[in-house]
């Protein structure tokens, strides 16, 4: 369940930023999640509607994917990964365990599968809106 952990993480700081610019009223949310981590946005924006405040009471919460970047160990090549290029089924297994995203993702320049995730992991606040 650690949509509901994210999702209060997200409240919590919304709040805190929102109490420090003084916004009484907060109007919009914007959340990016990496490409690569495990979670599943319809169980977020539901744990988001439970767990909110009256401060976010008409608060629209954004969440908006990015895409991951990657650097070869081998050759220091870096790239962005564009999950279009696989196939559902891989795209689905690396959504569930990124860990495996080694054994179906390869440098494009040397081939290797010695990479390291530059971003594309974890979640974050991106702005909040609101009135004062
Ligand atoms: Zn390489």
């Amino acid at each position: 369940m650690h949509e509901w952990a994210l999702a209060e993480a997200v409240i919590s700081t919304a709040s805190q930023i929102a109490e420090k610019e003084g916004v009484k009223e907060v109007t919009e949310v914007k959340i990016k999640v990496g490409e690569l981590q495990q979670i599943e946005l319809d169980i977020l924006e539901f744990a988001l509607s439970q767990i909110k405040t009256s401060k976010f009471e008409n608060a629209k919460f954004a969440i908006e994917t990015t895409r991951a970047e990657l650097r070869c160990r081998v050759c220091e090549n870096q790239w962005v990964f564009d999950k279009e290029k696989l196939d559902a089924d891989t795209a689905e297994a690396i959504h569930f365990v990124p860990e495996i995203a080694h054994t179906y993702i390869k440098c494009p320049k040397c081939g290797s599968p010695d990479f390291e995730i530059l971003k594309g992991r974890g979640i974050w606040l991106e702005s909040i809106r609101g009135m004062k």
